[in-house]
């Protein structure tokens, strides 16, 4: 990958503070116009994005329309739908004692951006962040990841043509373009990727005290209880682990059986798995890649403790690995110390709830965290857990409800966005009061007249 210049990168930032600082990004209009010209320019690009998808991690035209493009494009018309009403100051209650003046949240950009996006959604990942800037009016600088070339070719020619650079450019390269674009100053960092990056940015934004958005990773759990619909379970679970063939942040990283359906769940993946790619996944065109040989062989070398009891099989010549199943293992294996990100599921075993419950407390909080079984002891798994988002009897679909906000917490993240949160993460919110001159109480000023009495009131 060819990194950037690094006098480039600061005249792209230039240019950017001086759009900001016209002003041009506030108006609701203006935002508006950018969000309608992002979507016609998805539209006119969708088939070139998921054609890229395909050269990139064999994902299919289905698998990119449902998990990248058409959740993009929702984004942008929910954002044209009610950013007239988020951007609108808010009035807020004014107390007693401070009458007459009123007090309002004004919304204002934060100011330039930068985004910077993983591999495994790469197309989702950089444009959702990007609509939230928009809504808010900042200017931004997009960093495609460098390990989907295709991907960034076709995305960085679309927002060549879609934006004024001084408003929205790409900047592509590796880690020295990034290295170099963080020491630059920015006004909000969004970054999506690992929890060992995610503190390389957070280490950097701390020197000009840039406020940060962190969507991280970390090992989401998946528990299976023994009154639930193990058929049910099996499917949802075979489905977030195998979408992008595992390469999904909130998929179930692993699985907490209870002791007397563990055999019977088993079972039941190993028969989903067949049923959503067939016997042999490497000829279906629905079951995407592994990102490249180094993530190949990191995962092959975490099926070599415990007992694979489907799948297993691999070619590296097309960085595939099957859909598995590792049974026997420990929680001092290599597969339980780091988060998986491949289509490789270890199950373990539960006899009280507890055990688990205490596990994941015991561990760093993960982004999602799944339970299947019956309503009353998800409540106790909520109440006793912390994690990012949440899915009772099913996976993934915390992040489908864009009136749900979407984030990580400690380990796995901090901030949130999807909906008015984007909106949010880069606005200020700023406290304004208003005091009208016809009336100027003597109380707040020395020498502090009947203070006995305001004493009372405050
Ligand atoms: P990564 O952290 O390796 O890379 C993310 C971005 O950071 C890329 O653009 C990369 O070029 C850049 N980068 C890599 N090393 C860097 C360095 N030393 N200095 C500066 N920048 C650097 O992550 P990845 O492998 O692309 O993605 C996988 C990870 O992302 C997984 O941990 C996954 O859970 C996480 N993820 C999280 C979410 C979420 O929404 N929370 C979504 C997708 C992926």
């Amino acid at each position: 990958m060819l990194e950037t210049d690094k006098d480039q990168m600061v005249r792209a930032i230039n240019k950017q503070r001086s759009f900001f600082a016209s002003h041009r990004t506030k108006s609701i209009e203006f935002r508006s116009e950018q969000l309608l010209q992002l979507k016609s320019g998805i539209l006119k690009y969708q088939d070139k994005i998921a054609a890229a998808l395909w050269a990139d991690l064999h994902k299919s035209p289905e698998e990119a329309f449902l998990t990248e493009i058409s959740i993009v494009s929702s984004e942008i018309d929910n954002h044209l739908r009610h950013l007239k009403k988020w951007a609108k100051a808010k009035r807020v209650t004014t107390p007693l004692h401070l009458w007459p003046s009123s007090g309002k949240i004004v919304y204002e950009p934060l100011g330039c951006a930068l985004i910077i996006a993983p591999w495994n959604y790469p197309f989702q990942l950089l444009f959702n962040p990007l609509i939230g800037a928009i809504s808010a009016g900042c200017c931004s600088i997009l960093k495609p990841s460098p390990e989907t070339p295709h991907v960034a070719a076709v995305i960085t020619e679309m927002v060549a043509e879609l934006f004024d650079p001084a408003y929205v450019t790409i900047i592509n390269g590796g880690i020295n373009t990034n290295t170099h674009l963080l020491k630059e100053r920015f006004d909000v960092i969004f970054f999506t990727g690992s929890t060992a990056v995610g503190k390389i940015i957070m280490k950097a934004a701390a020197e000009h005290l840039t406020p940060v958005v962190l969507e991280l990773g970390g090992k989401s759990p998946c528990i299976v209880d023994a009154d639930a619909n193990i058929a049910v379970a099996a499917k949802r679970i075979a489905l977030g682990k195998l979408i992008n063939a595992g390469q999904t942040c909130i998929a179930p990283d692993y699985v907490f059986a209870h002791a007397t359906i563990k055999d019977q769940l088993i079972e039941q993946l190993a028969l989903q798995f067949r049923t959503l790619y067939g016997e042999d996944a490497q000829k279906s065109r629905f079951y995407p890649r592994i990102i490249h040989e180094r993530a190949f062989n990191r995962l092959v070398g975490l099926m070599q403790k415990g007992t694979v009891v489907a799948g297993g099989t691999s070619d590296v010549s097309d960085c595939y690995i099957a859909p598995t199943i590792v049974d026997n293992v420990a929680t001092t294996d290599p597969i339980m110390q780091e988060e998986i990100f491949g289509p490789i599921l270890p199950v373990l075993t539960f006899e009280q709830i507890d055990e688990v419950l205490t596990y994941i407390e015991q561990n760093e909080k993960p982004l999602a965290l799944y339970y299947f079984g019956n309503t009353a002891t998800a409540r106790e798994v909520i109440g006793k857990t912390i994690a990012g988002g949440t899915c009772i009897n099913d996976t993934l679909m915390q992040i489908v409800n864009h009136h749900l906000p979407f984030g990580g917490v400690g380990n796995s993240g901090q901030g949130r966005y999807h909906g008015r949160e984007s909106f949010l993460a880069f606005s200020h919110q700023r406290g304004v009061v208003s005091t009208p001159t016809w009336l100027d109480l003597p109380f707040k000023y020395p020498p502090f007249r009947y203070f006995k009495w305001i004493k009372k009131l405050l």
